[in-house]
C-alpha cells in the first residue's frame, strides 16, 4: 500500500496543501505543533491570486462571506490623500476575484473544516526526519513516529526542517518592527471596504475593516522605535499623532495587551526547496516582508502547485518537488525582492519621500493597476 504524505505545519500553507492534495485524491495528514488552532492573531488580506486558487478549491465564496471583500486598495499620505489607487472592482471583473480581508483564525477554521479535522493532528511537534529508499520517518516530541511517502515542510519562517535540510539559511532582518492589532471602531463610509496604507515621516500605518465595526491595522516603525511593550500604545499614539482620521481613532480603540509584535524578516530565495522526499513550501521556503501582503498568498499558490506537481508524478516525489520549484521559484523570489524594495520605498522621508509621492501620483491609475495585476495573475 502506498504510504500517505505528511505535511508538517497547519498554517495557511499546510492546510491549503492538504486541501489541494485531497482534491486530487492524494492522501496526506497534517501534523501541527500547536495543541489547538486558537482564535489568535490579527487579520490577513487575501489577494486575487490566492482567491483564484481558493476559487479552484471551492472555498472562495466562504472566504468572502467570512471576511470583507474590498473595493479599493490605496496608498495615501499622512493626511489620507491618495498617492496610488487600485479599483478592486475592476480587478475583480478581470480575475473573477478581488482582495478579501479576513481574520486569520476564520481563514484557518474554514481551511480546517474543509480538510477535515480527522486529517489534522494537533500538538505534534516534529523534531527530526530520516529518509530511506522507500519513504521518510518523522519523529515527534511526544515520542511518536509517522512513516510517509514524502514530507511537505510548511513549518513557517523559522522552519526547523529548513534548518535540518539547509543549515546556515536564516531569515534576514530589515531593522523594522510591525505592530498589529484589531480595534472595535465604526469607520466613516469612505474608509469602509478598502485597504489604506498611509506613508509619512518614515512611518507606515495600514488598515482595513475585517468585519463590520472591526478594523485590522498595522503600524510599521523603524527599529529605533523600540520593541518594549511598556507604554506601547501611548508611544504608537504619539508617533502617529500627526496622521489624519481615522488613524488616531483606530489607535484610541486599540487594546494594548492584544497588540502583536513582528520583526520584519525575509528569506533570500533558495536555489532549491527540497532534498529527496522532503520539500519546503510557504514561509519556510521563501518568506517575504509583509509590505506587499503576499506571503500568505504565495503560500497558497505553492500549495496548489504542489498538488498539481504531485498528481503528475504520484510515485516520484523528488521529481514532483523539482517540478514545483520550476513552477514557483522565480515568481516567489520576485515577490521577496520586490517586497523588500517596497519596504525601503515606503519608509522614505523628507525630500525623497516627497519625490516618491509626486512620482507615484503622476503615474496613471491604469499603470499602477497593471503592476498589481502582474502579481495577481496566476501562471498555471
Ligand atoms: C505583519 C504581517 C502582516 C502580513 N500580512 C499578510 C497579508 O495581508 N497577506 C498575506 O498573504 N500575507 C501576509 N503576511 C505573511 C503571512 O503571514 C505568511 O506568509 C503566512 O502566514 C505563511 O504561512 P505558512 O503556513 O507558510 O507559515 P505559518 O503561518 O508560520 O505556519 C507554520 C505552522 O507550522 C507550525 N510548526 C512550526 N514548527 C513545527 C514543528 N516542528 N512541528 C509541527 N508544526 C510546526 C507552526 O505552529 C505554524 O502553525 C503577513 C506577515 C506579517 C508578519
Amino acid at each position: 500500500m502506498q504510504l500517505p504524505g505528511l505535511i508538517i505545519g497547519g498554517g495557511i500553507a499546510g492546510l491549503t496543501a492538504a486541501l489541494a492534495l485531497r482534491q486530487r485524491d492524494l492522501a496526506a495528514i497534517v501534523c501541527e505543533a500547536a495543541p489547538q488552532i486558537l482564535p489568535l492573531g490579527a487579520g490577513i488580506w487575501m489577494a486575487p491570486n490566492a482567491m483564484q486558487v481558493f476559487g479552484r478549491l471551492g472555498l472562495a465564496d466562504r472566504i468572502d462571506a467570512g471576511g470583507v471583500p474590498l473595493q479599493a486598495i490605496e496608498i495615501v499620505d499622512g493626511q489620507m490623500r491618495p498617492i496610488l489607487r487600485t479599483d478592486q472592482g475592476r480587478i475583480r471583473a478581470q480575475f473573477g476575484h478581488g482582495t478579501t480581508a479576513i481574520r486569520r483564525a476564520t481563514l484557518q477554521s474554514l481551511l480546517l473544516a474543509e480538510v477535515g479535522p480527522a486529517h489534522v493532528q494537533l500538538g505534534k511537534v516534529c523534531t527530526a526526519l530520516a529518509e530511506d529508499a522507500a519513504g521518510v520517518t518523522a519523529t515527534f516530541a511526544d515520542g511518536s513516529a509517522v512513516r510517509a511517502a514524502f514530507v511537505v515542510a510548511a513549518d513557517g519562517l523559522r522552519s526547523p526542517i529548513r534548518a535540518q535540510l539547509f543549515p546556515g539559511v536564516r531569515p534576514a532582518g530589515t531593522g523594522h518592527l510591525v505592530w498589529r492589532g484589531m480595534s472595535a471602531v465604526q469607520l466613516t463610509p469612505h474608509f469602509k471596504r478598502a485597504i489604506r496604507e498611509a506613508w509619512a515621516g518614515g512611518l507606515r500605518f495600514g488598515f482595513s475593516e475585517i468585519e463590520d465595526g472591526v478594523v485590522d491595522w498595522f503600524a510599521a516603525v523603524p527599529g529605533r522605535f523600540g520593541g518594549a511593550r511598556e507604554g506601547l500604545l501611548a508611544r504608537l499614539q504619539a508617533a502617529f499623532a500627526g496622521f489624519a482620521y481615522p488613524v488616531p481613532a483606530i489607535l484610541a480603540a486599540a487594546t494594548e495587551a492584544a497588540i502583536i509584535k513582528n520583526e520584519v524578516l525575509d528569506i533570500a530565495p533558495l536555489p532549491r526547496w527540497h532534498r529527496g522526499r522532503v520539500c519546503l513550501i510557504g514561509d519556510a521556503a521563501h518568506a517575504a516582508t509583509p509590505y506587499m501582503g503576499q506571503g500568505g498568498c504565495q503560500a497558497v499558490e505553492d500549495a496548489y502547485a504542489l498538488a498539481l506537481s504531485l498528481s503528475q508524478n504520484p510515485h516520484d516525489p523528488p521529481a514532483a518537488f523539482t517540478a514545483l520549484h520550476r513552477l514557483r521559484h522565480a515568481r516567489a523570489g520576485r515577490i521577496v525582492r520586490t517586497s523588500r524594495l517596497m519596504g525601503h520605498v515606503g519608509y522614505l522621508d523628507g525630500p525623497l519621500g516627497a519625490l516618491r509621492n509626486a512620482a507615484m501620483r503622476a503615474a496613471p491609475q491604469w499603470v499602477s493597476e497593471q503592476q498589481f495585476c502582474s502579481v495577481y495573475r496566476l501562471a498555471y
